[in-house]
């Protein structure tokens, strides 16, 4: 297992869903729109397609601008780059959302996973694997309700305020996620997750897909945002990275015994 550490192999994950006419959208935004333009052989005998599309900015896999719910902080164009990735830190709660799918990611939640991996690290990509992924497209089921044009009755899980503050007086953090429709829970009135991302400088990411193909540490997730000027956000292809030795490897250490025995063969191997 150890020979990992000199010979891994880099993965990709894609974390997005399809942006479509299926793309399930809050109460209230307009209609996806997607037209064919041009889809057809030309007189001059080459193959010519190109489309036009509208969308409203928060729908879809797609990344929250801080000036979403807080004013004057950074639009879309503003975030710089260096903000928009990051070491990704993956906080399963699938089973606890199963009892209850107003579940809000706890601060215990993300020491729970500090206990088990380590500080969380520097400019970190964090985000809520709820399970949810497996409900898209349905909009029903994504915003678990029988009326989807009633935001009141949404039921889906999010972050918990204190949570989010936690790691903002604790931790530096660029991003924090969920792979449900809201950073806020369905049943949230006032959206407080929201407002400190925002005060924060903070993007949010939402409808985030694959998170099951994704290690709980050891990649690095980029979510980069389509570079909308004055948007509060926007469609962005969310992927991860990862170097799949170096993870089998830091995951299998489950205590510092244990990984100064890995690591005694890997010498061994190395010499031998
Ligand atoms: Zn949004």
């Amino acid at each position: 297992m150890c020979l990992a550490f000199v010979g891994g192999e880099m993965k990709i994950v894609d974390m997005s869903h399809d942006l479509s006419m299926l793309t399930p959208f809050w109460a209230g935004n307009p209609e996806f729109n997607f037209t064919i333009l041009k889809r057809n052989n030309t007189a001059g005998g080459f193959w010519y397609e190109s489309n036009a599309f509208q969308t409203a900015e928060h729908g879809g896999t797609h990344l929250d601008s801080p000036s979403h719910f807080y004013q004057g902080s950074w639009r879309t164009q503003d975030i710089p780059i260096k903000n928009l990735f990051g070491p990704g830190v993956v906080i399963n709660v699938t089973d606890k959302v199963l009892t209850n799918p107003d579940y809000r990611v706890k601060t215990s939640d993300l020491t729970h996973w500090e206990a088990n991996y380590g500080r969380i690290p520097r400019n970190a990509v964090v985000i809520m694997n709820s399970g949810w992924q497996y409900k898209f497209p349905n909009k029903n089921s994504v915003f678990n309700t029988s009326d989807a044009e009633d935001p009141s009755t949404y039921h889906f899980p999010g972050w918990h305020e204190k949570a989010v503050q936690w790691l903002v007086d604790n931790r530096k953090v660029n991003i924090i996620g969920v792979d449900t429709p809201s950073t806020d829970y369905g049943q949230s009135k006032l959206f407080p997750v929201h407002v400190i991302l925002g005060r924060h400088q903070i993007s949010g990411l939402e409808n985030v897909a694959n998170l099951d193909n994704v290690p709980t540490h050891g990649a690095i997730i980029y979510a980069p945002v389509v570079k909308l000027y004055d948007g509060s956000g926007g469609p962005a292809r969310v992927f991860a990275t990862y170097d799949d030795a170096a993870v089998v490897c830091s995951a299998s250490r489950t205590s510092l015994g244990i990984s100064f025995v890995l690591l005694l063969q890997c010498v061994i191997f190395l010499v031998g």
